[in-house]
């Protein structure tokens, strides 16, 4: 394949696109991957098109490997089915619903679960038929709250699900031991820097869990990380099985004592104006739980993790106080509520054990009260480990400081069993002829997303650094601009192809050698072979686009290098 420059539909930017927060949205605009074309939605050009079929090509390549039948399900879905199981609610606001013209309620599909089920139960009806993994890589559609970080977080993007039935348990352990080792394949093809974590398993629903992350400052998630032993988690899924120690003083306490403490509405602010450690100090955070106010309360030198609440408090819907929560109750005072006297449901961190006694709000304005002892002034109706993760807190498992890390969710593996073979009452013959229910796992890949990824991790000053299997050339060849640069680079482009290589030819008439460098520095293809100075002699240049390493040599050698 030879792409010409002079004929692709690509234009390369100066400018960073102005909303533009990580490297790779920036990148990938700039280098004319693709363009946005309204919020969370992209348009995939023809050199991103090309790297993610690549993305596409080896994820396919990797599940046919462990015996994965490709299909394709529709993206637009009756919502029945996601009625049925729960996850119209569990997804909420994340769901795109529509009607159709006789009133048929519809969505488009987050995930397929339900539709994966529901097309097994139809094909399958004996133990013999099975194991079965199907996969797809399809649309889907979710309407994101904040669809930031261009590709990274799309309310439409490209997805790999796969789902795995069998009717034991061992069968399923099996399914699930397979992908993990796909995924480990696919992801080192590509050429990313991964780590596999314990997680949730979130609106899927399921036991077994582990998230496939992409370290990358870009990242939304954070995974914890032991530097003694194997362990790695994401935040939200480290769970303190030891009992925490208490925070706050435990000794006898004397009676509560209000205090004069003027805008202090912040936990820094109120320490720095009593002169005492964040950690001795109460935290209130006002949430809404299936709509009932609820306060949560936590050490004030951590935050709550609503990612860890939601997952506690699953399947109800959980949301952050607005502004009209508080107005309908004045006795909630913004930056000063304590749970003493408050009248409203209170979850709390195990840290906040009874005998402890903290500093709080006094739900006055401007007012906060010491010596607030937990089982004396005020109850925990619920003490929940919903606390964030902080650097150093102990390991889980070796009690050795944890290390936390930022990263970006590219795969998640999980072991569903019965949640939705349950519902749809999938059963097969058993051996003895009765039936079993099937048990099942869930497996996706964000295949968009893993190209943002890719961009966030290898991107450096210039732009774009692609791995070589994910590339959209093999080698970019460019031209000085005088006949002689250019007769040699077409005979260097013909050759290549004729070798079956991949060849993004710059063709473009009447640039500078320099902007054509640039932009061949942003588009990021591994190899750049130039045509320049020594054309006349049939010298060219190769430039590792990685090292920049440059290599003066003729044209036979260079090819012969390249696999030309
Ligand atoms: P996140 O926590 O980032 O919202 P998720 O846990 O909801 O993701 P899953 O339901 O596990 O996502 O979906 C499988 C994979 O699809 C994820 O691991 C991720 O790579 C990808 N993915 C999920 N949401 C998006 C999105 N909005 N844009 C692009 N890729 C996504
Ligand atoms: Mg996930």
């Amino acid at each position: 394949m030879v792409l010409r420059m002079s004929r692709l539909l690509l234009k390369t930017l100066r400018d960073d696109p102005a909303d533009a927060e990580t490297a790779s949205h920036k990148l990938l605009v700039r280098a004319g991957y693709v363009r946005r074309s309204s919020a969370g939605m992209w348009s995939w050009l023809p050199l991103g098109k090309r790297v993610l079929d690549n993305v596409g090509r080896i994820v396919r390549e990797e599940m046919e490997a462990i015996g994965g039948q490709e299909v394709l399900l529709p993206a637009l879905l009756p919502r029945e089915a996601y009625e049925a199981t729960g996850r119209a609610a569990e997804y909420g606001d994340l769901l795109f619903r529509l009607t159709d013209r006789k009133g048929s309620d519809y969505i488009l599909g987050p995930t397929h679960e339900e539709i994966f089920t529901q097309l097994v139960k139809d094909q399958v009806s004996s133990y013999k038929e099975l194991p079965v993994i199907l996969y797809q890589i399809q649309t889907k559609y979710r309407d994101e709250a904040r669809p930031r970080s261009g590709v990274l977080r799309g309310r439409e993007f490209q997805m790999k699900d796969a789902y795995s039935f069998d009717t034991t348990e061992e069968g399923l352990a099996e399914a699930y031991r397979l992908h993990r080792e796909a995924y480990t394949r696919i992801f080192r093809r590509l050429g990313l820097d991964f780590r596999i974590v314990s997680a949730v398993s979130g609106a899927m629903g399921g036991s077994d869990s582990e998230e496939f992350l992409a370290p990358a400052a870009a990242g939304e998630d954070t995974y914890a990380d032991c530097p003694r032993c194997d362990y790695a988690a994401n935040t939200e899924a480290v769970t303190f099985t030891a009992t925490v120690p208490a925070a706050a003083g435990s000794g006898p306490a004397g009676p509560v004592e209000e205090l004069d403490t003027p805008g202090t509405p912040t936990i820094d602010a109120l320490a720095a104006h009593l002169g005492v450690p964040a950690a001795a100090t109460l935290k209130n955070l006002l949430v809404t739980v299936d709509g009932e106010i609820t306060a949560v309360g936590v050490p004030g030198d951590r935050e709550v993790d609503l990612g860890k609440l939601a997952e506690h408090l699953a399947p109800a819907t959980v949301e952050l106080a607005t502004a009209e929560d508080f107005a309908a109750r004045p006795e909630l005072v913004r930056g000063y509520v304590g749970p003493q006297g408050l009248g409203i449901r209170y979850l709390a961190d195990p840290r906040v054990a009874p005998g402890t006694a903290w500093i709080t709000g006094a739900n006055k304005p401007g007012r906060h009260a010491a010596n607030v002892v937990c089982g004396r002034d005020f109850q925990v109706d619920r003490s929940l480990d919903v606390a964030t993760v902080e650097p150093g807190d102990p390991c889980p498992r070796c009690g050795a400081g944890l290390r936390l890390d930022r990263a970006i969710e590219i795969g998640h593996i999980f072991r569903i069993g019965h949640k939705y073979t349950d519902v749809f009452r999938l059963d097969v013959l058993g051996p003895d002829g009765r039936p079993v229910r099937v048990t099942m796992g869930s497996y996706g890949i964000g295949i968009s997303r893993a190209v943002a990824a890719l961009a966030e991790q290898t991107a450096d000053a210039h732009g774009l650094c692609w791995p070589a299997e994910v590339a959209p050339a093999d080698v970019h060849i460019v031209p000085a601009g005088k006949a002689a640069q250019r007769e040699l680079a077409a005979r260097a482009a013909d050759a290549l192809h004729t070798a079956g290589r991949r060849v993004l030819l710059d063709d473009r008439t009447g640039l500078s050698p320099g902007v054509k460098f640039a932009d061949a520095d942003l588009i990021g293809v591994p190899v750049l072979l130039t045509a320049g100075r020594r054309a006349a002699e049939g010298v060219v240049e190769l430039k590792d686009r990685r090292t920049g390493v440059r290599e003066e040599l003729p044209l036979a050698e260079a090819l012969a290098r390249l696999g030309g």
